[in-house]
């Protein structure tokens, strides 16, 4: 497995905004089918762009980089892309995994409210599954272990517990879950900060 290919690669709606990260491979994918383009920084906030024969022809001046070897081309592994989708940007949602509930929930145990780190949570069924109690967003909270174990298969009034919040399905926003994932390259850092926009209106 070239593990190259599944480096994180940053992706930017045409907005220039970071949406979220995909791998170098599909990267590439999307640049190749003239989905995206490679954004390159020189480090001073003045950015370039490449579609694919641009980037192929760029690869080629640059011999100092690391490359990605296909059949045929060697080509300089991209760090951001932009999308060049025009028309409406297709309608997110949040993916229900545990991690993203984990995050909906800030790492706080919705019963105790005391936030812990991620191996000492749990995901509680709040109308126990045993009650028909779906896995859905609306019905499973971070829960600790302690909590977790209080409630058992109870509902809460019968143990006398109560939610923080109702739980509910999370808006999706740009960079839902990206905390997580530190930036792996300088170059990221100027887009992802939350306050680019304004420093941006304001000079
Ligand atoms: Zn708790």
């Amino acid at each position: 497995m070239n593990i190259v290919l599944d480096r994180p690669v940053l992706v930017l709606n045409r907005l220039w905004q970071p949406i979220h990260t995909c791998s170098v491979r599909r990267a590439l994918k999307l640049v190749c089918l003239g989905h995206a383009q490679v954004v390159q920084t020189d480090g001073e906030a003045r950015y370039q762009t490449h579609d694919f024969t641009s980037w192929v022809e760029h690869s080629s001046d640059n011999v100092a980089d690391e490359l990605v070897r296909t059949v045929r081309l060697a080509l300089r592994i991209p760090k951001i892309i932009v999308l060049a989708l025009y028309g409406r940007l297709p309608r997110k949602e949040v993916k229900f995994t545990r991690h993203n509930v984990f995050l909906r929930d800030k790492f706080t145990c919705q019963y105790c409210g005391v936030r812990f780190i991620e191996r000492e949570l749990n995901l509680d069924h709040v109308v126990p599954r045993d009650k028909g109690g779906k896995t859905t967003w609306e019905n499973i909270v971070t829960s600790c272990i302690g909590c977790n174990t209080r409630k058992a298969n109870k509902l809460i009034h019968q143990v006398n517990m109560r939610l923080l919040r109702e739980p509910r399905i999370p808006r999706w926003r740009p960079l839902f879950g990206m905390k997580s994932e530190a930036p792996t390259d300088e170059s990221w850092v100027q887009f992802l900060q939350p306050d680019r926009d304004t420093v941006r209106l304001s000079a």
